[in-house]
């Protein structure tokens, strides 16, 4: 089958790996240069079925005015007219629920350790590397407060059977010896031996030179104008700044910038860019610098460590799609790293950016049909589509070869919000 996949982030260019594998015919439209160039380039580098879980939740709208308040803020809203972004906020809101937030638990960690196994049976098959670690994360908690506030996280872990340790401050040692130099700043933490790290943009560049050898192809600088449609044969082509293209079957991994171009298909999509940004440090002293993933709890910011760099990632802003680099995100950013790991590397030298993660109100990706038959979704996948990546590209490659999934799509589509 000849297949169309618009969109060369780490979403569609595993979709189209997995199509390739399968034996269809594979062409991407992108419109950077090379793969990951937006989003997937520059993010925290956690590949953590562990830590799925949704921003909204039980207790997040009182969290998320203190948070606002803080000096280090996890969270900024610009306050703006956009009609998109406050819709968005309300659905989001409604999903706050306990049994909204356990719903959507399931159906991401169903997706997230589903993903955990392909990734590995992928490194299998494949020998792919991008600064690959295996060593867990841990979740840092600097107050008593936030360590006896674990309880309902473990009975979640639990009952999901995800294997966890509730460390002491020595016990955090071991895992991350760099830390015994500022003792004195966390109490303990939440470690989650299965989750692993990585660099997101090598994976996505050497994964697609794997998709070209299988052969797909790749039509970068290509910017996609509009998904032309009619009634009786759903899409008909994709305009493009380069001409038309044709195929059989229609994949969107846009990232952020799906809705816009599904909307005149009639499907509403919430997914709202959700802008983060990263520093990435080189290591001055690698015996300084963390071994794995460190969450530090109180400011929201991952520090991982990528090869002989360290990445640290965090913030989450609403403010559409402005890409602006705010230099008090950078402070927040250098103020995490340097308080935790004091020799690891030097900020000066660090390199800043910023993605917009595509957010659904309710943190579950939207991956599978619509009501086009020729038309699929791969998008939504908010804060954890690295962690996501390679299960989501199994399973559309599943759905597109007429073969049932090897997990429930129960929830995952865009069926949920009536598209
Ligand atoms: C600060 C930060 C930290 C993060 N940390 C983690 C983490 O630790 N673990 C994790 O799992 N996830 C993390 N994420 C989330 C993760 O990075 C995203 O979910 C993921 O990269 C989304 O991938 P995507 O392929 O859907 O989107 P993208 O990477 O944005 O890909 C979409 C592609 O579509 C292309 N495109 C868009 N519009 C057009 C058009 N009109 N024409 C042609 N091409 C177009 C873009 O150029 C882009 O390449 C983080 C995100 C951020 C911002």
């Amino acid at each position: 089958m000849q297949v169309l996949i618009l969109g060369s982030g780490v979403i569609g260019t595993s979709v189209a790996y997995y199509l390739a594998r399968a034996g269809h015919e594979v062409t991407v439209l992108e419109r950077q240069p090379a793969p990951a160039l937006e989003t997937s380039f520059g993010n925290a580098g956690e590949v953590s079925p562990g830590y799925s879980a949704p921003w909204a939740g039980p207790g997040v709208p009182v969290k998320a005015i203190k948070w606002m308040l803080m000096q280090h803020s996890p969270l900024v809203v610009k306050p703006m007219l956009d009609p998109a972004m406050w819709r968005w906020g309300l659905s989001m809101l409604r999903n706050c629920t306990q049994a909204r937030y356990e719903l959507n638990k399931g159906r991401m960690v169903r997706l997230a350790e589903y993903s955990r196994d392909c990734l590995k049976a992928l490194r299998a098959d494949t020998g792919i590397r991008y600064d690959e670690r295996m060593q867990g994360t841990l979740q840092l908690f600097r107050t008593q407060q936030q360590l006896d506030g674990t309880s309902k996280d473990v009975e979640v872990l639990k009952a999901s059977g995800v294997p966890y340790q509730v460390l002491d401050r020595d016990g955090c040692l071991p895992y991350e010896p760099a830390l015994a130099a500022v003792k004195e700043k966390f109490v303990g933490g939440l470690r989650l031996p299965g989750d692993e790290t990585g660099d997101c943009f090598k994976f996505t560049q050497a994964l697609a030179k794997l998709a070209e050898a299988a052969g797909v192809t790749f039509r970068f600088g290509v910017n996609i104008q509009a998904i032309e449609h009619d009634a009786a044969k759903g899409v008909t082509a994709v305009r493009t700044d380069k001409g038309s293209f044709t195929a059989d079957r229609y994949v969107v991994a846009l990232g952020s910038y799906s809705p816009a171009l599904v909307k005149p298909l009639g499907i509403d999509l919430p997914v709202y860019p959700v802008k983060g940004f990263s520093i990435t440090v080189p290591i001055t002293d690698a015996g300084g610098a963390p071994e794995s993933t460190v969450m530090d709890e109180t400011f929201k910011v991952a520090v991982t460590r990528l090869g002989d760099r360290i990445r640290v990632g965090g913030t989450a802003q609403l403010s559409g799609f402005d890409l602006a680099l705010n230099p008090r995100r950078r402070d927040t950013l250098e103020h995490v790293v340097t308080d935790l790991f004091p020799r690891g590397g030097n900020v000066r030298d660090a390199s800043f950016w910023t993605g917009l993660r595509p957010m659904t109100p309710d943190g579950t990706p939207v991956i599978g049909a619509t009501r086009i038959p020729n038309l699929m979704l791969s998008t939504g996948h908010g804060t954890l589509g690295w962690t996501m990546a390679a299960g989501t590209g199994r399973v559309m490659a599943d759905l597109i070869g007429g073969k049932a999934p090897e997990i429930d799509m129960e929830g995952l589509t865009v069926a949920r919000y009536g598209g």
